[in-house]
């Protein structure tokens, strides 16, 4: 096994939807695909759209920059 393939499949195990997270979203209270700003504003896309949901879909991936925080106009989002 070559070293590439060995970060691959770290890579693909650690962007599975199993681990947790250190980012919440309300999305009871997000506007979904109306809105879209931290998703745009996200300097390393972390953030998708999933339908009418706003998913971390890289928490790998977060800076902790807490831009997404301060963009979103309901207050549902949140860096822990
Ligand atoms: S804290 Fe920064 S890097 Fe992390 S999800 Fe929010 S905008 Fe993206
Ligand atoms: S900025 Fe806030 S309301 Fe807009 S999509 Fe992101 S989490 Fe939802």
């Amino acid at each position: 096994m070559g070293l590439g393939s060995f970060f691959k499949r770290n890579k693909d195990k650690k962007e599975g939807t199993e681990i947790a997270s250190h980012i919440d979203i309300d999305n009871d209270n997000c506007r979904g695909a109306d809105c879209e700003k931290c998703v745009i504003a996200c300097p390393n896309n972390v953030l998708s759209k999933d339908g009418d949901l706003t998913v971390a879909r890289n928490p790998i991936t977060c800076k902790y920059c807490r831009v997404c925080e301060a963009i979103c106009p309901n207050d549902c989002i949140k860096v822990n």
